[in-house]
């Protein structure tokens, strides 16, 4: 007898679990028909957290997988080899450009830092100019807005004005509130834990 009931209690899960299945699917099918659009996106991946830089190099390695051309400008780092710019540093489908100051703190030269800055920034400003480049990566771009090492009218004027098709990523903490208005995709990574804190130190393949 209770045999029977287990049964039956599984045939009207399953049935439940359908019926819910089945309201998903017409909820994520409309939603999928009512995207329609095909354009260049701005992605912006913010925050605190680690996965920016990282997010970034991931869609580049999805988009060289597709054959796209990709444009890599990268602000501030070049002190450690990182495994991004050795993958892709040479591949015939990526120009790969690197400010090689490292960080501010160690640096501590604005001037020099900003003449840095603008000869990386003339990089991104040429590749946002190319409808030829699919993808540009414009890693740890908002630190030369943040600094002031970097007309930000001017940075948002080539991002409003790039080619329509060219998917542009910008990543970097505290971006600025006009790059997030602009942005079509605004991601802000949270710090919610995060080894450094715990005395580990950076380890190769995940951090660089
Ligand atoms: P990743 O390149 O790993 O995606 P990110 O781009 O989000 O990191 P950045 O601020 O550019 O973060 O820092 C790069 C380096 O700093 C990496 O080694 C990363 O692991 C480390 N890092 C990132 N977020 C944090 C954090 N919240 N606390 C300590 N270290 C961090
Ligand atoms: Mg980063």
């Amino acid at each position: 007898m209770s045999e029977i009931t287990e049964t039956d209690a599984a045939a009207e899960r399953n049935a439940r679990h359908k019926r819910a299945m089945q309201r998903k699917k017409e909820y994520i099918d409309g939603n999928i028909a009512a995207a329609t659009i095909d354009k260049g996106l701005l992605l912006v991946l913010t925050g605190n957290g680690k996965g920016k830089s990282s997010s970034a190099f991931g869609m580049l390695a999805r988009s060289v997988g597709h054959g796209l051309r990709c444009g890599v400008v990268q602000f501030i780092k070049g002190q450690w080899e990182c495994g991004e710019q050795m993958l892709f540093g040479e591949h015939p489908l990526v120009e790969f450009h690197v400010m090689n100051t490292g960080f501010t703190w160690d640096t501590q030269d604005r001037e020099g830092d900003i003449l840095a800055a603008e000869k990386t920034w003339a990089h991104g400003a040429r590749l946002l100019q190319d409808p030829s480049i699919d993808v540009v990566i414009l890693d740890e771009l908002t630190y030369m807005l943040t600094y002031g090492y970097l007309d930000k009218e001017a940075v948002l004027l080539a991002l409003e004005n790039r080619p329509q098709n060219q998917h542009v990523i910008v990543t970097g903490r505290n971006a600025a509130k006009e790059l997030i208005e602009i942005a079509d995709t605004v991601t802000e990574l949270g710090d919610n834990k995060h080894a450094f804190y715990s005395g580990v130190k950076v380890q190769k393949g995940i951090d660089y």
